[in-house]
């Protein structure tokens, strides 16, 4: 067989050969504005040749620190197709944390959001590499800024060749992209993509039984662009032709929801945190989302309660996925198997809120205390994976080998597999509860709390105990209309019926919110001393 690189460089260019037509729409601070993927083609030739004249070359990383829009796209694509390297700087890391990961991937550009400016300046004494900062916007839309030297995206864009030529011997190995995991202990831990990689995971996200990500789509993906690359769905939606919808800054579910609405989007994809806020919304307000035909749902376990009320009270279907900055991030996805779509609705639920069957080109074994774990979706080990769109180490990182040996990731998440291949995450390693030498899934008591109707959200972690070496403790955000009122009791007898007796959580705190990491997700250790601490004073 010929021997033809995996490279992006062939992305962008057949959406402009074949797709010249199709939209991209973006929500910027001047409004939507349309472009079609001949202008936006164009635009990234532009923008290379840009980065070019500003010193940029092969394997030079630089960094976007920027939501998702048509700008942030164009960069998706001109950084890696000119031998250069994609660094999307996660913005909501504490400044420290940016400036470290800046100067640790060595960034030489910068683009920039207007209004990511101030965070950037309040950090700019610090980088050590950087040598222009170019801000995404539209000439009016300029902000004054100390950060220097300064460039406006536009008008490079004006001023550049529009006939640029992507670099030509680009090795599929070549480094595409890099991104930091939000780390909750220590510095963030950077990852690398190779073209390989990313082209490879890009046609994963097309296959039928996956995500399905096809011409015919409208696609909206919710997951920043700053986090596993909006888990690669504008990669596959460039590739395939299909029209994206960018939502801006404006992550609101009432703005997500009109998004929607007035874009016939049909699938998007986002963390839990967003569909409950977007559930809300939807519970409350008109709005007619029929055109979704998906919503790609991960980051953290998806609760059955809110897949459920999203498919009965408003007919838009779920798919729960699996996957992590390591991984590119799509690992397991829930779709069912022909002859399981025979089984009825609650059944279907239940193997769907599992993360799913293995995407094709992957390979996973989860290991246990005496090697790999039996398929009988009880015992529990630890999730481990290889393929070609894994990473095989942290960028410059002597992490690395805590969570690769063997020629495996060792993911840190535990476990199960049933007899069908459905993988289901009980937690974090560091997460579970180690109750009298057996673990409790602090996951499987969240999920079975958020489908009570009272409950807007619900986060367990363990309080250390004399006896048992750990309790659970369960944190519980209330709906408006049950704010204040005595709930303890109640929820306590409604987990009873479902859980071991020893699973039941030892107290219930009612928080007005749970701390949440950068990308929405629940902050488990600082919830974790909140708890302590108010255990220690009781
Ligand atoms: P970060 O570490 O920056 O939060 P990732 O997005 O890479 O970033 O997080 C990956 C982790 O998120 C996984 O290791 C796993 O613990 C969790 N995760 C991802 N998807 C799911 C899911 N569908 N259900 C439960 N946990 C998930």
């Amino acid at each position: 067989m010929m021997q033809t690189p995996l490279t992006m460089t062939q992305m962008i260019e057949r959406a402009e050969k074949y797709f010249p037509k199709k939209q991209v729409v973006s929500r910027t601070a001047s409004g939507i504005q349309r472009f079609t993927y001949k202008q936006i083609a164009e635009r990234t030739r532009r923008l290379a040749d840009s980065l070019t004249k500003l010193g940029v070359t092969k394997s030079d990383r630089v960094g976007t620190l920027a939501w998702n829009h048509h700008r942030h796209l164009e960069a998706y694509f001109a950084i890696p197709c000119m031998g250069a390297v994609l660094h999307t700087v996660n913005i909501r890391l504490s400044p420290q944390h940016i400036s470290y990961i800046i100067n640790h991937a060595e960034d030489k550009v910068l683009l920039v959001d207007p209004d990511i400016v101030p965070l950037l300046e309040s950090c700019a004494a610090e980088l050590k590499t950087v040598k222009a900062y170019i801000i995404m916007t539209d000439e009016k839309d300029l902000p004054e800024t100390t950060l220097s030297p300064v460039y406006h995206y536009e008008k490079l864009l004006a001023e550049a060749n529009p006939d640029y030529h992507y670099l030509e011997n680009l090795n599929e190995n070549d480094p595409a992209g890099m991104c930091y995991t939000s780390a909750t202990t220590g510095n963030p831990k950077g990852v690398v993509y190779s073209h390989r990689g990313i082209v490879l995971h890009s046609m994963a996200l097309g296959l039928a039984d996956s995500a399905a990500l096809s011409e015919k789509d409208i696609a909206l993906p919710v997951v920043p662009m700053f986090h596993a690359n909006a888990w690669g769905m504008p990669f596959s939606a460039v590739w395939f032709g299909t029209s994206l919808v960018l939502p801006g800054p404006y992550f609101t579910p009432k703005l997500l929801a009109e998004l929607i609405e007035q874009e016939s989007v049909t699938v998007t994809a986002g963390v839990p945190t967003i569909w409950l806020g977007l559930l809300k919304e939807l519970d409350e307000g008109s709005y007619d989302l029929s055109s979704l035909r998906g919503v790609l749902c991960g980051g953290s376990a998806a609760p059955k309660g809110m897949i459920k009320a999203f498919e009965q009270r408003h007919n838009i279907p779920f798919m729960h996925a699996y996957g992590m900055t390591e991984t590119s991030p799509l690992v397991v996805i829930s779709t069912l198997k022909s002859y399981q779509e025979e089984l009825d609705y609650e059944e279907r639920l239940e193997l769907r809120a599992k993360q799913g069957t293995l995407v094709p080109g992957l390979e996973i074994k989860i290991l246990g205390k005496d090697g790999e774990v039996a398929w009988d979706g009880k015992e529990m080990g630890e999730l481990c994976i290889r393929g070609p769109w894994i990473a095989s180490e942290y960028y410059k990182d002597e992490r690395t080998q805590d969570a690769f040996h063997d020629g495996w990731l060792h993911t840190g998440d535990v476990v199960t597999i049933d007899d069908e291949g459905f993988v289901k995450i009980v937690d974090r390693t560091k997460d579970l509860i180690k109750s009298g030498g057996e673990w409790i899934s602090s996951v499987d008591l969240e999920n079975a709390l958020m489908a009570h109707e009272a409950v807007f959200e619900a986060a367990v972690v363990a309080v250390p105990h004399e006896q048992w070496q750990e309790r659970p403790v369960a944190c519980v955000v209330l709906k408006e209309a049950y704010k204040g009122k005595t709930m303890k009791e109640e929820l306590i007898e409604f987990l009873k019926p479902q859980f071991a007796k020893w699973w039941i959580p030892d107290d219930i705190l009612f928080l007005d919110e749970i701390p949440k990491t950068s990308v929405g997700k629940f902050l488990k250790m600082k919830l974790r001393d909140q708890v302590q601490k108010e255990a220690l004073r009781k």
